[in-house]
């Protein structure tokens, strides 16, 4: 018997496209990336639609090419996703989408569904950003509404003298001010949802950032924060009726758990479960958007996940990392720009361990 080819549409067409193509490939899935960048490095294992997001010619030609779509990241125009959701089923929801876009939306959203989250307030203005202060107390964060990723478009006000500073450096664009939280950790978690809304989570992520870029991520077995964080991310489930994979990613603080922000895609805190569970995130993102009975989300082994960032090692080095998987992105080196991650695997945290610091000894030297 055969069956028709599902052909998974993906707007942008970055790491996290090339990740997903390459675990949805094997299943018989064919990929359709859209992306304005000639070399996106998504396009060695996938067809590439060059063109713009809001080009209304170019998403037609991509809606006429696949069967589904999803997206890499969250900066997609809202207008680009509506024209295409009314042509072919898009998931996670645009509803999803459009809130992760806008911060103020996504705190505000984080209130409305009872999950905590640290005191916010909208500012448009310095004197907006005054009142906000006064309002919210020192130390705080500025982050721009839209477009801020991997830190970008945030600043940390400690003192008074560091307000103008840190609104010039927003540019004038609209903002949230937020508690700076004093957090004992960082973690996240990772769910996906089937069409059906079966749902699977896997084991907790403990990150850590730097610069405001994640650095590294330990998967957590048997944590004892696992069940509160699947208690928070099921809420936005169930509201968004979601499919595919959601990341949530919270501080612990004095042990309970506060939400900065979600992800409503794949995400660098789960890139562990590629060797470290037994189904990785990628290929439970597309087995569900494609309709596909999901996989298990438990670990195989102890993990963790080192990113290269602005340079990556040479892969005889990290290779010689026992237990050591690379995944090169294929992409141009640039200061600040992810290229490349590796995993650990081992049979015990200290095996674990010791292979994360090898593999963090070589982002130092590279
Ligand atoms: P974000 O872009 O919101 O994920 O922020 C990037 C990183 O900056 C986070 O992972 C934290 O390490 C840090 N950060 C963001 N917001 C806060 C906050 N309100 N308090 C303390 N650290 C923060």
């Amino acid at each position: 018997m055969t069956t028709k080819t599902t052909t998974i549409g993906i707007l942008g067409a970055g790491q996290l496209a090339r990740m997903l193509a390459l675990a949805g490939l094997p299943l018989g899935l064919r990929f359709v990336v859209l992306d304005p960048a000639p070399d996106a490095c998504a396009a060695v294992v996938s067809t590439h639609v060059v063109g713009g997001y809001g080009d209304r010619e170019t998403l037609s030609r991509f809606a006429g090419m696949v069967d589904v779509v999803t997206y890499e990241f969250e900066n997609v125009p809202a207008e680009s996703v509506n024209y295409l959701a009314e042509r072919v089923p898009v998931y996670p929801s645009p509803r999803a989408l459009a809130a992760s876009r806008d911060r103020f939306a996504e705190k505000s959203l984080f209130v409305e569904l009872g999950i905590p989250t640290p005191k916010f307030i909208a500012v448009d203005g310095l004197d907006g950003l005054r009142a906000a202060v006064s309002e919210i107390g020192l130390p705080a964060v500025l982050k721009t509404r839209t477009l801020g990723y991997d830190g970008k478009g945030q600043s940390v006000i400690k003192r008074d003298d560091d307000i103008e500073g840190a609104w010039a450096r927003a540019g004038g664009a609209p903002c949230v001010l937020e508690t700076f939280v004093p957090f004992t950790r960082e973690i996240s978690v990772v769910v996906v949802r089937g069409r059906g809304g079966e749902t699977r989570f896997y084991p907790i992520g403990e990150n850590t950032h730097s610069g405001g870029i994640l650095r590294h991520t330990v998967c957590c077995l048997d944590d004892p924060a696992q069940s509160a964080a699947e208690g928070l991310a099921s809420r936005l489930l169930e509201h968004f009726g979601y499919v595919g994979v959601l990341a949530l990613e919270l501080f612990e603080v004095d042990g309970k758990l506060m939400a900065n922000e979600m992800a409503p895609r794949v995400h660098n805190t789960g890139h562990w479960s590629i060797e470290g569970a037994q189904t990785s995130q990628f290929e439970n993102h597309v087995r569900a958007v494609a309709g596909l009975p999901l996989g298990g989300t438990g670990a195989v082994c102890r993990s963790a996940m080192v990113n290269f960032i602005g340079t990556i090692p040479d892969a005889a080095e990290v290779l010689s990392v026992d237990g050591a998987h690379l995944h090169d992105y294929g992409k141009a080196p640039r200061p600040g720009r992810k290229l490349g991650h590796a995993t650990v695997c081992g049979d015990s945290e200290g095996a674990v361990e010791a292979g994360l610091n090898e593999l963090l000894r070589l982002t130092r030297n590279c």
